[in-house]
C-alpha cells in the first residue's frame, strides 16, 4: 500500500525490535520506526538508577498530522476486512505479546520502575483485552427484527469510526493502551497512540508486534509526545474520537476540549481509593492485601487503595500495630532485582512531590506512623526510591486525605461505625474503586449497593474488572458515559447503524402522514 504523502522523507529504516537508539526513541509511524520533524525531545529515566537512557522526541502537530494521514490510509484498508479476518490478526498478536512478554517486561520495568513480575503481571490483563478482541466477530453482531411490518426487517449494525486516538499514563505502559487500542483495532479503526513520555519504549514494541501479526502499516501509530502533542491531537479534525486515561486536571482538559472539537471522548481521571476495614473482617488477610494494594508498583496505581478506613478504635489500633511492621520491612530495591516488593518512583520530581506530601501531613497533624523518606538502597543511591510511609488519625479535612498523592503512603482515617465509614468513602470527590473487608454478607451487600464508586471489591483490595467487563470510575475519577474495554469498548469505538428495509411485493403508494409501520 502507498504511504501517505510526506512521510517517506522523514523515515528511518525499520529497526530491529532489540537495537537501542541511545540518543532518542523514534516514533513509530506506518509500520516503520519514524524520527519525523520533532525538535523537541524529554528525558527518559532509569527510575532504579536515576540515569537518564535516553531522550523522546516530542511530537509537533505537523508529526500528529502525519501519523493521522497514515491512519486515514490504513483505515480504508483496515476496515474492509472482514471481522474474522481481523480477528486473525489479533489471535497472532496475543500469541507474540505471550512470546515477549519478558522483553515487554524488562521494559517497562527499566522505565517505570516497578518491580518485574508486577510488569509481567500488567502486560498479562493487557494481553487479556487482546483475548477479549479476538472474539471481535461475535461482539460486533447486531440485532435482527424479521417481518416488523409487511415486508419490513429491522437490523442494527456497528461499524468503525475511523482514525481514533489514544492517550496514556506513564504507569501502565502496556496495559492501558492496550486496553483501548485492542477494542479499537479490531473494530476496524486505526488507532493513534500518544503514550506517556516517561516510559514509551514498551509502547512502541506493541505496534511493531501488530505488524508482525498482519495488521497493515499505518493501523496502529505511535507518536510521542507531551502536552502539545495532546493538543495537536484534540485539535486534528480527522480524529473521530479521544480515549484518555491519566490525572483528573489534564482528564477534564481533554474531556471538554476534544468534546468541544465535535469528538467522542471517554476520559479517565485519578483517584483515592478507599478499603474500610469492618471490626467482624479478618485482619490477617486485610492487613495483606492493604500491604499489596498500598504499596505494590510503589502506590503508582489508579487502583492503589490510598485510605484504610477502621471501623472502631480498637480496628484501628489493631491494623495499625500490624500494618507498622509490616510496612518497615518492605523488600525495597531495583525493579530487576529478585523478591523486590517495591521499587522505585517514576521520576525525581516525582519523588520530590510524594515526599512533600508526607511533610504535608506531618504538617497538618497526622501521626505519621512509618516513615519511609530516608530509605537507602546499597548501590542505587541516585534511584528515586521512597520507603513505605503510614500515618495514622487522617481526618477528612488534610489535603493527605483529599489528593491524590500516587505514591507508596497510605493514611488511616478512623470511623466510629460503618454508616460513618460510608459517608467517609462517599464524601470523597473520587470514587474509582472501594472495598470492604468484612465477614458479613449483609454488610457486603450493602456496602456494594450503597457506595459511590465504580468498582468495588469484597474482600478484594483491587477490583480491577476483567477484560469482558468494563472498567471505569464515577465522580470526578471518569468523564464521559463508556468505559474502558468489555462491551463498552465496542460501543466506544464503533457507530450504531439502525436500518430499516422493505421489499414490496407490490407499490404501496405515497405516505404523508408520520409513517406507522403496520
Ligand atoms: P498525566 O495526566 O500527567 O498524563 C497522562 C497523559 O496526558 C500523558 O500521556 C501525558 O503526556 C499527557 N499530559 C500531561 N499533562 C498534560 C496536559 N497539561 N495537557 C495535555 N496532556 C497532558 O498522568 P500520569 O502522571 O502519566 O499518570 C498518573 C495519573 O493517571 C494518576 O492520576 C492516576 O490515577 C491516573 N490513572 C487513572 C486511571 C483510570 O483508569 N482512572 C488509570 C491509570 C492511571
Amino acid at each position: 500500500m502507498a504511504a501517505p504523502a510526506g512521510t517517506s522523507s522523514t523515515r528511518s529504516a525499520p529497526l530491529p525490535g532489540n537495537s537501542r537508539t541511545p540518543d532518542a526513541l523514534p516514533h513509530f509511524v506506518h509500520g516503520v520506526r519514524a524520527t519525523l520533524a520533532s525538535d523537541r525531545r524529554g528525558p527518559v529515566w532509569n527510575p532504579s538508577t536515576g540515569r537518564q537512557e535516553r531522550e523522546v522526541p516530542l511530537a509537533t502537530s505537523s508529526d500528529v498530522a502525519e501519523a493521522v494521514s497514515s491512519g486515514e490510509v490504513a483505515f480504508l484498508q483496515w476496515a474492509a476486512w472482514s471481522p474474522l479476518k481481523r480477528a486473525r490478526v489479533m489471535f497472532r498478536f496475543r500469541d507474540l505479546l505471550q512470546e515477549h512478554a519478558t522483553e515487554l517486561a524488562s521494559l517497562i520495568a527499566a522505565e517505570h520502575g516497578k518491580v518485574l513480575a508486577d510488569a509481567l503481571g500488567e502486560l498479562q490483563r493487557g494481553i487479556e483485552v487482546v483475548e477479549f478482541a479476538c472474539g471481535i466477530p461475535h461482539l460486533l453482531k447486531g440485532e435482527f427484527s424479521s417481518g416488523v411490518s409487511t415486508g419490513v426487517d429491522m437490523y442494527s449494525l456497528r461499524q468503525p469510526l475511523g482514525v481514533v486516538a489514544g492517550i496514556t499514563p506513564f504507569n501502565f505502559p502496556a496495559m492501558v493502551p492496550l486496553w483501548m487500542l485492542a477494542p479499537a483495532i479490531a473494530c476496524g479503526n486505526a488507532f493513534l497512540l500518544k503514550p506517556s513520555e516517561k516510559d514509551p519504549s514498551c509502547p512502541v514494541r506493541l505496534a511493531e508486534l501488530l505488524v508482525e501479526a498482519g495488521a497493515p502499516a499505518g493501523v496502529l501509530n505511535v507518536v510521542h509526545g507531551d502536552a502539545g502533542t495532546v493538543d495537536a491531537i484534540l485539535a486534528h479534525p480527522a480524529i473521530q474520537a479521544v480515549s484518555f486515561v491519566g490525572s483528573t486536571p489534564v482528564a477534564r482538559h481533554v474531556y471538554a476540549t476534544a468534546a468541544a472539537n465535535g469528538k467522542r471522548v471517554q476520559s479517565m481521571g485519578g483517584a483515592k481509593n478507599h478499603l474500610v476495614v469492618m471490626p467482624d473482617a479478618d485482619l490477617d488477610q486485610a492487613v495483606d492485601a492493604l500491604l499489596g494494594a498500598a504499596f505494590g508498583s510503589a502506590g503508582e496505581r489508579c487502583m492503589a487503595i490510598s485510605v484504610a478506613v477502621a471501623v472502631g478504635d480498637a480496628t484501628a489500633d489493631e491494623l495499625r500495630r500490624r500494618l507498622a511492621d509490616r510496612v518497615r520491612s518492605l523488600r525495597i530495591g531495583p525493579s530487576t532485582t529478585p523478591g523486590v516488593e517495591m521499587g522505585p518512583l517514576v521520576t525525581a520530581a516525582h519523588h520530590h512531590r510524594v515526599a512533600a506530601y508526607v511533610a504535608l501531613g506531618v504538617e497538618e497533624g497526622a501521626d505519621l506512623v512509618v516513615d519511609g523518606r530516608n530509605v537507602r538502597v546499597d548501590g542505587h543511591e541516585d534511584g528515586f526510591f521512597l520507603g513505605g510511609c503510614l500515618f495514622d488519625r487522617v481526618t477528612t479535612s488534610m489535603r493527605i486525605y483529599q489528593e491524590e498523592i500516587f505514591g507508596p503512603v497510605l493514611c488511616l482515617v478512623r470511623a466510629a461505625d460503618p454508616a460513618e465509614a460510608l459517608g467517609i468513602v462517599n464524601g470523597h470527590e473520587f470514587g474509582n474503586g472501594a472495598s470492604v473487608f468484612t465477614r458479613d454478607g449483609n454488610t457486603a451487600r450493602e456496602f456494594a449497593d450503597r457506595v459511590q464508586a465504580g468498582m468495588v471489591g469484597v474482600n478484594v483490595p483491587i477490583p480491577v474488572p476483567l477484560a469482558f467487563y468494563s472498567f471505569g470510575g464515577w465522580k470526578h475519577s471518569a468523564f464521559g458515559d463508556q468505559n474502558q474495554h468489555g462491551m463498552d469498548g465496542v460501543r466506544f469505538f464503533t457507530k450504531l447503524k439502525t436500518v430499516t428495509s422493505r421489499w414490496p411485493a407490490a407499490t404501496t403508494g405515497s405516505e404523508f402522514t408520520m409513517p406507522n409501520l403496520k
